[in-house]
This record gives structure tokens, sequence and C-alpha cells, in this order.
């Protein structure tokens, strides 16, 4: 499973079409990450991707609660990566 459009696309408005990183792990950034990216583009140039806060593995919805909108760079950093 994954998340529908219908919630890819509410989390990135909420995002402000920027990452919303608050990992403190991350080296690139303090804070929230906050990089821009493009809607259009998640596959190229700056891409992003819709991330599962708690891993389907590990029970999590695929709803908007669970929905992370992330740079790659981000993304690679998290725990869950590569398991949702
Ligand atoms: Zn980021
Ligand atoms: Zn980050």
């Amino acid at each position: 499973m994954s998340f529908s459009p219908e919630v890819i696309n509410a989390a990135w408005k909420r995002a402000g079409g920027r990452c919303e990183c608050i990992l403190a792990t991350c080296p690139s950034h303090g804070g929230r990450c906050n990089k821009a990216l493009d809607p259009q583009n998640r596959t190229e140039g700056m891409k992003w991707h819709a991330h599962h806060v708690v891993s389907q593995s590990a029970g999590g919805s695929d709803g908007l609660q669970n929905c992370l909108i992330l740079c790659v760079p981000c993304h690679e950093h998290t725990k869950s990566y590569g398991r949702s």
C-alpha cells in the first residue's frame, strides 16, 4: 500500500512545497529543512518523496497524519528509508 494521490496532494499543500523534515540527525540542516521542491517532478531534479512517518511494516497508516513530504537526502536519513 502507499499514499493515495489525494493524501499526497494534501500533504504537499500542508508542506507549502518544501521539505517538512525536522530530524535532528540530518547533517544538512538545523530546524526544519524547508528545501524548495518541484511539484511536477518526483523523479528528477529536485527530488522528493512522500514518507511514512510510521512505516507500514510497523502498522503505519496511509493517512495524511502519517505522511511527510521529504526531499530525497532527508528521506535517506529516516530510519525506515527503503522499508516503506
Ligand atoms: Zn529535506
Ligand atoms: Zn532532513
